[in-house]
């Protein structure tokens, strides 16, 4: 049983479950493609109606599904209320603006008769999800592809089962019909298989380089149409004319935010040389004042990491980076508490021949970097293999936009958190994937985007 919930607040076994059978395999595959024929004859009103029932079961259970997003992976309860909120809107989003964003688009063509695009479902999608964000992640790909009519398998995180049994739940509850959304705990062995089979035309999948590389390659095998989010060493590039009290309010939440597991949560500071001293400073008064604890408390402002293995894996980086020559500016003290926790800490004189400089840091460690002009932070910033997202800081609006227009992510933001809403495409280049989420793109992104032309 590979699925299962281990606290890690307390490290305490929740719940294992049982392996998919090829039976329950054959029944998600074969259930999602009689859907898929039977939903192409649909009018969409019908799954929009659905999928705005998903939103209010949803905003119903907000505290039971939260609770059991943060027994399965840490994060703070009051995060999980937000994610679970989160998900509402963009049930509501595409619930409400589906039919519009699918609307056929006319062509103006020298060819003889109209012609137009029409958008269509293409099938069953199998979808790969991680347990930073549990319910998120799958909704980001469930709502836009509900209303387009391709029914979905999940293989979701072995450490997230709850989450993924809940979601399907209210899924069902809401009266979708069968094979709409199935959750398997499936091995990777039967995620190949599920890609393989005729019956499916896409795979989405959200996770590491390593993850994303072993499912692309059996989508390609297949040629299969897939899209990649993956990892992302975001730059937090503050710039000599930045307010230095929004940056580094802005700086201590991005990075703690979801205890520092968030794909597009900034790992990389990089702060102007007049600026440095005293963002170095104060970004340690606001390290300092974070207190561990039991997520399910309110008053607790830092969380255990999801599991055992990533602690582990996080603690290796911080030590080899230390080993490497980085200074440890606050943190890396061990944390008296039974969980998986460790301290937010802020690394410094991180060189590039340091084995850490390109590495993703995926917990609460900052590096903060000094940074002589903009073109040394643009450059920094782009000396990464990853390219997700980034923030830019600057008093001047127009300078921080031209900054963020020469960084090489698929998302920047300019004085602001990086927010994700379901009108916004999310999404990265270079080694952080390819494809876009949500938005009119990721609507798109499954579709037969079909011409036809008529004499
Ligand atoms: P991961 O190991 O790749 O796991 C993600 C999902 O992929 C899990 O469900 C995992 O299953 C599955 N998986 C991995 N290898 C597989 C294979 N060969 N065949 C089938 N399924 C496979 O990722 P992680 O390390 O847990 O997650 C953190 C990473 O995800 C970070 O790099 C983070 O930046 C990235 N991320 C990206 C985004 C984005 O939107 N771009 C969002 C969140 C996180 P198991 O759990 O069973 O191994």
């Amino acid at each position: 049983m590979a699925y299962k919930t281990v606290n890690p607040y307390n490290n305490e076994l929740v719940k294992s479950y049982p392996d998919a059978t090829t039976k329950e395999i054959e029944n998600a595959l074969s259930t999602g493609h009689a859907l898929y024929k039977q939903w192409r004859d649909e009018p969409i009103a019908g799954r929009a109606k659905t999928l705005h029932k998903i939103a209010d079961l949803l905003r119903e259970n907000e505290d039971e599904l939260a609770k059991i997003a943060t027994i399965d992976m840490g994060k703070l309860l009051t995060e999980s209320k937000g994610e679970v909120e989160l998900c509402a809107i963009i049930a509501d989003y595409y619930a409400d603006n589906g039919a519009d964003l699918l609307k056929p688009t006319p062509i103006s063509t020298m060819a003889t008769g109209a012609a137009e695009v029409l958008h269509q479902s293409t099938g069953v999608l199998m979808m790969v999800e991680p347990w930073n964000f549990p319910y998120y992640q799958i909704m980001r790909v469930f709502a836009p592809n509900f209303i387009v009519g391709n029914p979905m398998i999940l293989k979701h995180a072995s450490n997230t089962p709850g989450s993924a049994a809940a979601f399907e739940k209210i899924v069902k509850d809401a009266g979708a019909p069968d094979g709409s959304l199935t959750n398997l705990f499936a091995s990777y062995d039967q995620v190949s298989d599920i890609i393989a089979d005729p019956r499916v035309q896409g795979v989405a999948l959200t996770g590491s380089k390593r993850g994303g590389q072993s499912v692309a390659s059996v989508a390609g095998q297949n040629l299969k149409k897939n899209s990649m989010e993956l990892g992302g060493s975001d730059a937090f590039v503050v710039l000599s004319d930045a307010d230095l009290d929004t940056a580094v309010d802005l700086a201590w939440r991005v990075r703690i935010y979801n205890n520092g597991q968030v794909c597009t949560s900034n790992k990389r500071f990089i702060v102007a040389d007049n600026l440095y001293d005293e963002f170095l400073a104060k970004l340690k008064d606001a390290f300092a004042k974070l207190k561990p604890g039991d997520p399910m408390d309110p008053s607790t402002s830092y969380a255990p990491m999801n599991s055992e293995r990533a602690k582990k894996k996080l603690q290796g980086q911080i030590d080899k980076a230390i080993e490497g020559g980085a200074k440890v500016a606050f943190g890396n003290t061990p944390v008296d508490l039974p969980g998986q926790f460790i301290q937010p800490t802020i690394l410094t004189d991180i060189s590039k021949d340091n084995p850490e400089f390109y590495d993703e840091l995926f917990g609460p460690v900052a590096q903060v970097f000094k940074v002589g002009s903009d073109q040394e932070a643009i450059d920094l910033a782009n000396d990464s293999e990853l390219g997700l997202g980034g923030i830019v800081l600057s008093s001047d609006p127009a300078h921080g936009k031209a900054v963020a227009a020469k960084i090489e992510t698929g998302m920047v933001f300019v004085n602001s958190f990086l927010v994700s809403l379901p009108e916004l495409p999310f999404g990265g280049v270079k080694g952080s994937g390819y494809g876009r989420e949500m938005s009119q793109l990721g609507l798109n992104a499954f579709v037969n985007d079909k011409l036809v032309v008529t004499s």
